[in-house]
C-alpha cells in the first residue's frame, strides 16, 4: 500500500552544521507539505528503540550514540508517493553511493552520518510518526 506522507529526521551533524535550512528549502521545492516538524534531542535509549529493528547490526551501538549526541528536527512529509519520492531525494544510505543532486550527495560527511533519514514503509512511516508526534501536533 503506497502512503500520502512519510516521516523524516535531519540527523545530529546537518543540524549541527547548520544545515536544517537548506535541507528543508530542497524538500519545500521537491514538492513535500510539512504536516508536522519540531527539533528534539533523543535520548540514548530514545534512539535504541527508534532504531530497533536495527539492534544487533555492527552499526548500531555508534548510530545510536550519533542519533542521541545533539538536537534533531523530525518531521511528518506529505506528498504523492511520498515514501519512494522521498527516498529518491534523499539517495543512498552511502553517500559514496547517492545520485548526485541528492540531499545525501550533498550534505552526508559519511554512511552513518548521512544527513537525513526516511521511512522504508507504510507500516514504518505510521510507526515513527506516531513515535514522535500526537494529534495535536500534526496537520
Ligand atoms: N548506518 C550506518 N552504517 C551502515 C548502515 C547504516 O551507520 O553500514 C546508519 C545510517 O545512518 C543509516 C541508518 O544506519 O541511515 C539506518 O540504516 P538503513 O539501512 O535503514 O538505511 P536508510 O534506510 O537510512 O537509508
Ligand atoms: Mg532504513
Amino acid at each position: 500500500m503506497q502512503s500520502d506522507f512519510t516521516f523524516s529526521i535531519i540527523k545530529p551533524n546537518a543540524v549541527r552544521t547548520g544545515k536544517t535550512g537548506p535541507i528543508l528549502s530542497m524538500i519545500n521545492e521537491a514538492g513535500f507539505e510539512i504536516s508536522a516538524i519540531k527539533m528534539v534531542k533523543m535520548t540514548l535509549s530514545q534512539a535504541e528503540t527508534f532504531y530497533e529493528v536495527h539492534r544487533g547490526r555492527p552499526f548500531f551501538e555508534g548510530l545510536v550514540e550519533f542519533m542521541s549526541s545533539g538536537p534533531v528536527v523530525v518531521m511528518i512529509l506529505r506528498h504523492e508517493n511520498a515514501i519512494d519520492d522521498f527516498r529518491k531525494l534523499i539517495g543512498a544510505t552511502d553517500p559514496a553511493k547517492a545520485e548526485p543532486g541528492t540531499i545525501r550527495k550533498i550534505f552526508a560527511v559519511s554512511v552513518q552520518m548521512n544527513a537525513v533519514h526516511g521511512s522504508d514503509s507504510f507500516e514504518n512511516a505510521a510507526k515513527e510518526a506516531d513515535y514522535f508526534f500526537s494529534g495535536i501536533e500534526r496537520f
